[in-house]
């Protein structure tokens, strides 16, 4: 099938752009070295950064701790954390907390400290970067294979995006400073988390050369196939409205891309849901850009 054609001139290029440069700020300052100390407790929401959008897709975040014995082998279900040496693993454990995330739940804004980071396993969550009016484009997917809040422990204390979750599902969870002691111990999970910061980094910057450069059915069909990779199921819950907040442009624009794809027969879409029926043609119409971010993910047998 021969692609169509639909115009990207409209999307935004700079707001990803400026996140890699945001990221790529670390000043190489050790990371506080406060002995953690807190104890679990109930969640608390992240401050509001002053150009944060009322168009935005927060709505009150009701995070439920689902357990905290949960045997060491769930833990497993994120890849960084099975990465984690086993006695780091032990070392957390107790300080883990089960979530679940729901459908649009801010788990923080931009500029904000983050009281927690998120380590996805069913859920996935969007990172966006957001314009002063309302305009915003995905720059990172993170799901089963990473984690959310790297920048508090690549120096920067508070985070250039805001992350919300765009499919719903459950994580782990942990406190900040418990990340961020361990982190400056050095040794293996400092090796780990900054391999990881490199591929998100990666991951980042093929986002923002795909939203400048590709068309808007090819970043549909790749934007598609990160959800595919995360999940473990052929279907997606997606609005074209969201798929239009995640790639930066109209949602028409993607209307339009998603009905040549149906008519394609390469997905069906009904009432949010999208169903993708032929994985091979969604990847053979995906921009190059599918195929490169494996290249750089830190773990590309799991997406
Ligand atoms: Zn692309």
């Amino acid at each position: 099938m021969t692609t169509s054609i639909a115009s990207a001139a409209n999307t935004p290029s700079t707001t990803a752009g400026n996140a890699i440069l945001a990221w790529t700020g670390y000043t190489g300052n050790s990371p506080a070295t406060t002995a953690y100390s807190a104890p679990r407790s109930s969640f608390q929401s992240p401050h509001r950064s002053a150009h944060h959008s009322s168009r935005s897709l927060h709505r009150p975040a009701s995070q439920q701790v689902l357990d905290d014995g949960a045997p060491l082998a769930d833990i497993n279900q994120n890849a960084l954390l099975a990465a984690l040496p086993a006695a780091d693993q032990l070392l957390w454990k107790p300080y883990l907390q089960r979530v679940d995330l729901h459908l649009g739940q801010v788990l923080y804004e931009s500029g904000c400290t983050p009281t927690y980071v998120y380590f996805p396993t069913s859920a996935i969550v969007s990172l966006m970067c957001m314009t002063q009016d309302g305009k915003s484009a995905e720059i990172a997917v993170v799901g089963r294979d990473g984690v959310v809040g790297i920048s508090m422990f690549m120096g920067g204390n508070t985070t250039p995006s805001q992350a919300v979750v765009q499919s719903p599902g459950q994580g782990w969870r942990i406190r900040s400073p418990m990340v961020l002691q361990t982190f400056s111990r050095g040794g293996p999970v400092l090796a780990v988390l900054l391999r990881y910061a490199q591929a998100a980094m990666g991951q980042m910057a093929q986002i923002a050369l795909c939203n400048r450069h590709h068309y808007i059915e090819q970043q549909l069909c790749r934007r598609l196939l990160q959800g595919l990779d995360r999940s473990d199921t052929s279907q997606l819950t997606m609005t074209h409205e969201l798929l239009a907040r995640l790639l930066g442009v109209r949602r028409e624009s993607v209307t339009a891309a998603a009905h040549r794809l149906q008519l394609a027969g390469v997905i069906d879409y009904a009432r949010g849901h999208v169903n993708v029926l032929n994985r091979p043609r969604l990847q053979s119409m995906a921009c190059e850009c599918y195929v490169a971010q494996h290249r750089v993910s830190l773990f590309p047998s799991v997406v």
